[in-house]
């Protein structure tokens, strides 16, 4: 059973405010050890708080009984008990009030206690006040102001003032067929007109005429079946209230023949999620849009990329043979001569021109000694060894041949080999024309540590010589130290 005793601090711990006034008129009674007297302190508080008072007298076999019973405690307890015992409470309650009562007689000092009382239905908590009294003939007495705990109702009204939902509780009215005609508003709090809009107060209006967003016949229709079916029910609806939208969620609670409306402005949290889902849209849409651009870029990149490799290989080749050119194929040996040196490996190169071609352009034409350089070409291709050996059109009739990783003896077979070739076919001018055509060799071993440009010019003179000494023929160059020698 709950229960409180105290004898300092009361007025903080007292829920009533006469606690504290009655404490004070006691004090002035300028009380001694057996308490007020007794005559002149009941006289003092019979004609304001006797409604709320016990009397109570200590029965000398250690009971009490009451001498006098208020009003409004009789209001509350459903019956007067002048005349009886204390005895005949709830044992559990009988036991607290007499230790409460024994306790104030001894002391002689009000005491304040708070205890549950397990009867009365309608109050939970009872307050009390005991001051012990002492009559002139040395009778002892307790005057007891008692009062029920307005506790819930002032949960209640807490719970309502400070809710930041506006809360309306309504009793329908029915005609003769019990069909429901409308609802009153039975409570409300300030919340409910504030988001409704009125600033009157909303008690005892008709619920539609007063809130007319719930006029709406589907609102009105889900109150009426949540009234009649009994069932929670849960509603979202916007209204227009000074010019701007508001959105409301309200919760609907059937309560005895009506309803309580839990009503929630939402208008916040809806206008954050429009924004938020305006934004999303404009993000997907700003993503699909850069993914597209990127899309087009890469493409853009691809295609650059595309011709400047076309561009390169345009400026690498010679455009009659598609070999490489002069300058590309000297670039390209200088890189191959770096990387042979440092796996120490022989590099050659032959020069060949062919011979007498002067007098192919003077017989069959220009044209036709085109088609013999390209022939020719092919034909050069055809006879390498491996891809990485580069061959070049030095210009006019004159081709270049670098072979990495290629000794002497390795540099002479591959120029026999071509001298061969040549030899063992006609190359193709036109469709009815094929010409036998030789060409000379200059064939040079690079040196250690010799410039490619040295190594071009022994094969020049290689080459020279094997024009010199009748053509159709392949010439070493000679060892530029011997010569020296
Ligand atoms: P040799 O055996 O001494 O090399 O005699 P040659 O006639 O081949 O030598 P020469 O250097 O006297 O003549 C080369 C000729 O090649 C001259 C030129 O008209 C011709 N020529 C150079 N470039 C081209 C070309 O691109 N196309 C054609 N059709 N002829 C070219
Ligand atoms: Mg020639
Ligand atoms: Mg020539």
């Amino acid at each position: 059973m709950y229960q409180e005793v105290h004898t300092d601090n009361i007025p903080l711990r007292a829920h009533a405010p006469e606690v504290a006034e009655l404490l004070r008129i006691f004090a002035l009674e300028q009380p001694g050890p057996g308490g007020a007297r007794h005559e002149t302190l009941l006289a003092r508080l019979m004609p304001d708080y006797g409604e709320e008072l016990m009397v109570i007298a200590p029965t000398g076999d250690g009971d009490y009984e009451y001498t006098h019973y208020g009003r409004e405690i009789t209001r509350y307890i459903g019956g007067s008990r002048l005349g009886d015992r204390i005895s005949t409470m709830t044992p559990q309650v009988a036991k607290f009030t007499r230790a409460c009562y024994d306790r104030a007689l001894a002391d002689g000092r009000p005491t304040y206690t708070v205890h549950r009382s397990l009867k009365t239905m309608r109050v939970a908590l009872w307050e009390r006040l005991i001051l012990p009294t002492t009559a002139e003939d040395g009778r002892r007495f307790l005057i007891v102001f008692s009062r029920p705990l307005q506790f819930r109702e002032e949960l209640l009204t807490t719970v309502l003032d400070t809710s930041p939902s506006g809360i309306v509780a309504i009793r329908v009215q029915r005609d003769e067929d019990g069909n429901v005609d409308s609802a009153i508003i039975i409570t409300a709090n300030q919340r409910a007109a504030a988001i409704g809009g009125v600033s009157d107060n909303l008690h005892d209006q008709e619920l539609r005429q007063a809130l007319p967003f719930l006029a709406d016949p589907t609102i009105w229709r889900r109150c009426v079946y949540a009234i009649e079916l009994r069932r929670a029910d849960l509603i979202e609806t916007s209204f227009e209230r000074d010019g701007r939208a508001v959105w409301l969620q309200i919760a609907l609670a059937p309560l005895g023949d009506g309803l309580v409306l839990t009503i929630t402005d939402v208008s916040e949290l809806m206008i954050a999620n429009q924004t938020l889902q305006s934004r999303a849209a404009t993000l997907a849409l700003e993503i699909g849009r850069e993914r597209a651009t990127r899309r087009a870029l890469s493409q853009e990149i691809g295609q650059r990329e595309e011709r400047e490799k076309e561009l390169r290989r345009l400026a690498e080749t010679d455009p009659l043979t598609a070999l490489l050119n002069r300058r590309s194929f000297i670039e390209k040996a200088n890189q191959a001569i770096e990387a042979s040196e440092a796996e120490r490996q022989a590099t050659s190169l032959i020069i060949i021109d062919l011979d007498h071609f002067k007098a192919v352009n003077d017989s069959h034409g220009h044209p036709a000694g085109d088609a013999v350089i390209r022939a020719f070409a092919d034909l050069l291709l055809g006879s390498l060894r491996s891809p990485r050996d580069l061959v070049s059109r030095f210009g006019g009739e004159e081709f270049a041949v670098f072979l990495p990783n290629c000794p002497r003896q390795c540099a002479l077979a591959a120029a026999e080999t071509i001298k061969q070739a040549l030899a063992g076919r006609d190359l193709p001018v036109s469709e009815t024309l094929a010409l036998n055509v030789s060409a000379s060799f200059g064939v040079a071993t690079r040196r250690q540590g010799e410039s490619l440009t040295q190594c071009i010019e022994r094969a020049d003179r290689a080459l020279y010589r094997a024009k010199h000494e009748g053509r159709n023929r392949i010439c070493e160059a000679e060892d530029p130290v011997s010569v020296a020698a």
